[in-house]
């Protein structure tokens, strides 16, 4: 009880609406802070946001019911179509990384299931978030309004392509890896803007862009293995 008070005033405070207020308290709670102790906040990730989105949202919803034990493990995990979800380390490490403001309206490359736009929708006012495999773009879609989500838009399409009607962004999120960066989200971003993706092929680099009035600003930040982002024609 002391718990779940303290909980609505911290999203009160910030502001934050949807999933959180309304999540009741469920079974795999004590997994989910577990998940945070041992595996995100014991590697390094500090922003107590993050921290307290990650004990939130209901990870094991967004998996297969087969898989629903192990939502919480230190590990990817299929969600069919030969797509995975990420880590949950890794999730935390992104959304860290893209050093993201209330304010902001953020795209994600690569829905999957859903997961790490449920995450970033409560750190940011907006996601627009683009899925290329139309039954997980569609399962993603019906799971996030089930849940509540009112501020994450979800679209089946090439990510390769943006979303040019809603840019510029403040930051893109790139959950599948291209083997070089694509220019066109490059153009998306606003200035000031962040970019987190992992690029290569079998070797995989996740790296931040910031775009600034001089150029593109590159670090590189983790070595990581994403599903590959394929091509529109494939
Ligand atoms: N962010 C997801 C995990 C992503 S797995 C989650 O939280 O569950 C990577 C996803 O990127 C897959 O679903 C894959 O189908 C998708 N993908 C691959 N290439 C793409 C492209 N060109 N445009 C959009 N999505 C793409």
């Amino acid at each position: 009880m002391i718990r779940r008070a303290i909980l609505l005033f911290v999203i009160s405070a910030v502001g934050f609406s949807g999933l959180l207020s309304a999540a009741p308290e469920d079974a795999y709670m004590k997994k989910r802070e577990q998940m945070v102790a041992q595996q995100i906040g014991a590697r390094g990730i500090s922003d107590p946001r993050i921290l307290q989105v990650m004990r939130a949202v209901p990870r094991h919803l967004f998996v297969p019911p087969a898989y629903r034990d192990d939502s919480y493990e230190d590990h990817p995990l299929p969600i069919g179509h030969d797509q995975t979800i990420s880590q949950p380390y890794i999730v935390a490490y992104m959304t860290q990384a893209a050093l993201l403001r209330s304010t902001d309206k953020v795209l994600e490359i690569g829905t999957g299931s859903g997961y790490q736009a449920a995450v970033l929708a409560e750190m940011v006012e907006k996601v627009y978030t683009i899925e290329i495999v139309p039954e997980l773009a569609e399962e993603s879609a019906q799971r996030l309004k089930s849940l509540g989500y009112e501020n994450i838009f979800v679209r089946c399409g090439d990510g390769y392509q943006g979303w040019p009607e809603e840019a510029p962004f403040d930051a893109i999120i790139v959950t599948a890896a291209p083997a070089t960066v694509p220019e066109e989200l490059v153009r998306q971003l606003k200035i000031g803007g962040r970019m987190i993706v992992p690029v290569g092929s079998m070797e995989q680099e996740l790296i931040r862009l910031i775009k600034t009035q001089e150029g593109v600003r590159k670090e590189s930040l983790l070595p990581v293995r994403f599903v590959p982002m394929v091509h529109g024609d494939q």
